[in-house]
């Protein structure tokens, strides 16, 4: 096989579980006809990516270049490129290709892709081999039909987290159609959880935040919440039984979704966004009584990744974030295992020279 044609381009990557991020030169293909090339503004810091580059999940292939929230400018277009020009504002997500041809990709779903999404990192990279590297970088290259419109008007580093933390807890809140009427509870005040107070509010439900850290509750009030229920606390807890249609489950790392079940009406559902790396035990008579249901839910597909993007450009939706350096990346990591994020970091690419 003769070797793509290649350009170099300034990133931060890990080679192992334990080492730090440090900054490497890596590869990008050249664009091929339907590609863009997108020199990178900013990048929202997800915990996945701490999870991944930690390998928590048991599937991180090295090197690692963590970034799925990725906002830029085209720099070039390949010659078939008719959705986007030099200059526009992008943003990528966490997918930059699927097979594009069964039901979920023909449904807008292909993050549910039968025959395996291509993830922005971390996947088999068909053209160059080896794993796709995402967007702690300085550029990169991706096939116009998996690269979003940012609205201009948008603060774009606030708006990079949307492509993660947004989509992500605005999928499930509109699958399952959240709304006027409906109690909903938010577990979970980080990068996820204060998007999805914000969604939630905006579509009308009367929400609920869930913290472990009582010094949120004014943020949480602030962002959209009409409730906020310090989950340590027992009686407040007792207080919300059997009382909730919904509630999204933002949480990072292994606690008692029990405790929020119980919270449940009858016929209500517990969705399960944040992906702890243990299993969490689920106790059964709580759902069969009730009728109960958890389930899942995985980012968004590419259509209505869009649709969110449009919205917050409509109501002036962005991310509460904190800008960092590159070089603050691993000190961020650390923070944001504490609880310690005000609500998203996002790393301003200009710093990595
Ligand atoms: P994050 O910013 O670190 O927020 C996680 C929040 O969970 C913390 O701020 C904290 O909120 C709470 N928390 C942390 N440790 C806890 C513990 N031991 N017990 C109870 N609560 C705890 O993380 P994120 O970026 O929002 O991501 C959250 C999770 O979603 C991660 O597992 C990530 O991998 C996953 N994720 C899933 C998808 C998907 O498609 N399903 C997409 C993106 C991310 P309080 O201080 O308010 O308690
Ligand atoms: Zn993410
Ligand atoms: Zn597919």
């Amino acid at each position: 096989m003769t070797k793509p044609v290649c350009y170099s381009t300034k990133a931060y990557l890990t080679n192992d579980a334990q080492s730090p991020l440090g900054a490497a030169t890596i590869e990008r293909r050249s664009p091929s006809p339907s590609d863009v090339q997108i020199d990178i503004l900013y990048c929202g810091v997800c915990h996945s990516d701490l999870h991944f580059a930690r390998n928590e999940w048991g599937f991180t292939m090295y090197p690692c270049v963590p970034g799925h929230e990725i906002v830029g400018r085209v720099k070039s277009i390949g010659s078939g490129v008719t959705k986007f020009k030099v200059g526009d504002t992008v943003g990528v997500g966490c997918l930059i290709d699927s097979c594009r041809t069964c039901p979920s990709c023909q449904a807008g779903q292909e993050q549910y892709c039968d025959n395996g999404m291509v993830m922005t990192y971390g996947s088999e990279d068909k053209v160059l081999g080896g794993p796709t590297l995402g967007g702690y970088a300085q550029s990169i290259v991706v096939t116009e039909d998996f690269v979003l419109r940012i609205p201009a008007h948008l603060d774009l580093a606030a708006a990079a987290p949307l492509l993660c933390a947004g989509i992500t807890t605005w999928s499930p809140l509109r699958h399952w159609k959240v709304g006027p009427g409906q109690k909903v509870g938010i577990v979970g005040l980080g990068g996820l959880g204060h998007m999805a107070v914000k969604f939630a509010k905006a579509f009308g439900a009367q929400v609920v935040l869930f913290t472990t850290s009582p010094g949120k509750a004014a943020d949480a009030q602030r962002l959209g919440a009409h409730e906020v229920v310090v989950s340590t606390d027992e009686a407040q807890m007792a207080a919300q039984a059997g009382s909730f249609d919904f509630i999204l489950d933002c949480v990072s790392a292994v606690h008692d979704i029990n405790a929020y079940v119980n919270l449940l009406k009858r016929d209500g559902n517990l969705v399960q966004v944040g992906v702890p790396a243990q299993p969490l035990a689920v106790a059964i008579l709580p759902l069969v009584f009730r009728r109960r249901s958890i389930s899942g839910s995985l980012i968004g597909g590419l259509p209505e990744t869009q649709e969110m993007l449009d919205f917050c450009g409509k109501h002036n939706i962005t991310s509460d974030i904190e800008l960092i350096r590159m070089d603050q990346v691993n000190d961020a990591y650390e923070r944001m295992l504490k609880s310690d994020v005000k609500y998203r970091f996002v790393i301003d690419l200009a710093t990595l020279t």
